[in-house]
């Protein structure tokens, strides 16, 4: 580069400062520079440089990149909005790297969240099981008023991007949770949640729900994220609304509550179980339902056969013949603190692991989870199945829901390009770079 005071074309400059490329990345990113014009005393023009410094550098204790542990002495370089340019050596690295103490992820994918029900946070209490838990859900949404939901989901949003989420599957019944989304830092995928298991109320239900993804979809340049229409668990959605639903939500993302307690397969099985007594409650007849002597999920996948990618959430009493039937077809979403808190039970993480199955993970919702902390429900994994290694599990919590979620374009690994955001994990803490 010419010394200073040296008139200098743009050309020239541009072609000194970028050339590099090639030569040790340290070079580059020391040199990185703006350059602004004007002219000397005697109207010759002059060029000055302002170094100005456009990557950042992370020295972590060790680096998971989406797939793998890396061994030590490797440095992240991202460009200063984020976007990675590099993993290197610490050799090639140069200044102005940035130490830090703790094992360095991409961003977290929560892959199922409520964040409209986190006003329920501490009200629900443990272990009343699922059928107690969804009638308290149903009854109980208004004893809060509009503000107060509202504060209880800006809470949970800040929850979530402290503790290194960065994009979500979340659940909408209502548009409750717009107000957050349309200013948000987060990614949210926004999945209209139908339910109605009585057949002749299907199309009234299919059109209720429209309006509210309409309303998604309409504002869509204000929200960060995507949306599509969903079935919420096959004890709530009736074989004609099933049918409507793979009409409606071809080739999309769709995600169902399954096999979240064994009632559920009961109830497909023979027609018996809890549910019986949840419909008497809530007076919905059931006359029209016939059992098909096979588990939930074996009754409810084949309804979609129009392409659809699909995220099946618990899965708590999932078997081998589930497994088997799914054939590769479904993401595995593990929430196992809300499996606790709900049944005190845990899914069967070892069956999916041994299957090659594709595990995510996720949060559910305050009204059953005391946080919505992926490292909480990575640490629940990490105690109970000690011997799966802790960069398969990361694995889950990132590339895993970012390929569940169709955003492993920008999101889940620190591969050139992508913007995923930056976690940083220390003595099982998690928290946002
Ligand atoms: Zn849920």
């Amino acid at each position: 580069m010419k010394p200073a005071g040296v008139t200098l074309s743009p050309e020239s400059f541009r072609d000194a400062v970028i050339s590099p490329y090639g030569a040790p990345i340290s070079s580059l990113l020391v040199r990185s520079s703006g350059l602004t014009s004007g002219s000397d005393p005697h109207g010759r023009q002059i060029y000055i440089i302002q170094p100005i410094i456009l990557y950042r550098k992370y020295k972590p204790t060790a680096i998971f990149t989406g797939t793998a542990l890396l061994p030590e002495n490797r440095v992240l370089v991202c460009k200063n909005d984020g976007t990675v340019e590099a993993i290197i050596n610490e050799p090639e690295a140069g200044d102005d790297v940035e130490l830090l103490d703790g094992l360095l992820s991409p961003g977290f994918i929560n892959a199922h969240c409520h964040i409209e029900l986190s006003h329920f946070k501490g009200i629900i209490p443990e272990h009343t099981g699922l059928v107690n838990f969804v009638g308290q859900v149903m009854t109980r949404r208004e004893e809060k008023n509009a503000e107060e939901k509202l504060a209880a989901m800006q809470a949970a949003q800040q929850e979530l991007w402290e503790s290194g989420t960065v994009a979500v599957g979340d659940i909408c019944n209502t548009t409750d949770s717009f107000i957050i989304k349309q200013n948000s830092p987060l990614y949210w995928h926004n999945f209209i949640e139908v339910t109605g298991f009585v057949d002749a109320a299907a199309q009234k239900r299919l059109i209720d729900a429209e309006q509210i993804l309409k309303q998604f979809l309409q504002t869509s340049s204000m929200v960060n994220g995507q949306a599509s229409m969903v079935p919420h668990a096959p004890y709530s959605v009736s074989k004609a609304l099933f049918q409507l639903l793979n009409d409606r939500t071809a080739n999309q993302i769709i995600t169902i509550h399954n096999q979240e307690s064994t009632a559920e397969d009961e109830l497909y099985k023979t027609k018996s179980g809890d549910f019986l007594a949840f419909y008497k409650n809530f007076g919905i007849d059931i006359s029209s339902f016939e059992p098909t002597a096979k588990s939930g999920l074996q009754s409810w996948l084949p309804y979609f056969n129009n392409h659809q990618k699909i995220i099946s959430v618990h899965n708590s009493f999932t078997s081998q013949a589930d497994i088997d039937f799914a054939q590769n077809k479904l993401s595995f979403c593990l929430c196992p603190n809300a499996n606790l808190y709900i049944e005190n039970v845990l899914p069967p993480v070892e069956l999916l692991v041994q299957n090659d199955c594709n595990i995510i993970l996720g949060t559910d919702s305050y009204a059953s989870n005391h946080q919505l902390n992926m490292m909480a429900e990575i640490d629940t994994i990490q105690k109970n199945f000690p011997l799966i290694p802790l960069a398969t599990i990361l694995q889950w919590a990132t590339l895993n829901g970012a390929k569940a979620l169709g955003i492993e374009k920008d999101f889940g690994s620190f591969e050139k390009g992508k913007r995923p955001g930056l976690v940083l994990i220390k003595d099982g803490q998690a928290k946002k770079v």
